[in-house]
């Protein structure tokens, strides 16, 4: 799916909320999205990052996007019902929900793991993610198609030393998507995971200090993936789990 060229239109008339939208991949995938003619739901913890994408879309002439600050650690059931009912209010539907947002957490041995670190891990990582998708989901089914997208990392799905509740948490994620789609089957919604693979982003600074950013791969190089699922294009494409980059 790397070489997938979308079409200009291909996400016309179709609302996308990006988890994690103010920066990093989600920003580019809510601008690329935006491009594609997707009205995007910027939901993200830091409001002056998402008002700025939220500009951004403006400025270039896309669907007027709509911003949902949200802090995914502390957000409650309530947080994520009033967000269904605004979306079915407003919009009537949802066509896509990526869960992007993640934190990384501080690398080290699981021997030594802080208990509250590991909390709010799997806080954001994975509850949180369960849930939006959860409350969600009744909005999405009012969808002609609708497409989830999850998250993973190379780091769920081959155990690494010192990437702890990280990794533990997406490997929750590969099995929260599989789970999710088999139980969908073959109905208006799908789910599936992208593995982004090493990316130029605060987060990959974080864990690599030392390392070369000008030879990693940009958010941009990612897109083509990113377009591929949220598009009709993989209507028929269940409980797969994609790279973004090329092996
Ligand atoms: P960044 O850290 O650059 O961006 C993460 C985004 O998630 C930010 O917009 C951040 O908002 C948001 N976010 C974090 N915590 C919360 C929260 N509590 N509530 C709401 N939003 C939150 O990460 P990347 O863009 O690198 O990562 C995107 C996804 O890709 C993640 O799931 C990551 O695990 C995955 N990934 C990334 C790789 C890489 O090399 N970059 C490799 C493999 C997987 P704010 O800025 O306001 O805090």
């Amino acid at each position: 799916m790397h070489t997938y060229q979308a079409a200009e239109n291909a996400l016309e008339n179709k609302v996308i909320l990006v988890t994690g939208a103010g920066d990093g991949i989600g920003r580019v995938a809510a601008l690329t999205y935006a491009k594609h003619g997707a009205t995007v739901i910027l939901l993200g913890k830091t409001t002056q990052k998402l008002e700025c994408v939220y500009d951004e879309i403006v400025a270039a002439g896309y669907p007027q996007p709509a911003i949902v600050p949200l802090d995914l650690k502390g957000a409650t059931k309530q947080h994520y019902r009033d967000l269904a009912a605004t979306i079915e209010q407003q919009f009537g539907k949802l066509d896509g929900l990526l869960n992007n947002a993640s934190i990384l957490g501080s690398l080290g041995p699981l021997e030594h793991f802080c208990v509250s670190t590991f909390e709010n891990i799997m806080k954001v990582n994975v509850t949180a993610q369960a849930m939006i998708t959860k409350y969600l989901f009744p909005v999405m089914r009012k969808s002609p198609s609708a497409s989830i997208i999850f998250t993973s990392s190379g780091v769920g799905r081959q155990g690494r030393e010192f990437w702890g509740a990280y990794a533990i948490s997406k490997f929750a994620t590969e099995g929260m998507m599989q789970t999710w789609a088999a139980e969908v089957g073959k109905t208006n919604i799908r789910i599936n995971c992208i593995n982004p693979g090493a990316t130029r982003t605060g987060m990959r600074a974080t864990a690599y200090p030392g390392e070369d950013k000008d030879k990693l791969k940009t958010p941009e190089e990612l897109m083509p993936t990113y377009l591929y699922l949220m598009s009709d294009d993989s209507a028929e494409v269940n409980g797969q789990s994609l790279d973004a980059q090329p092996k």
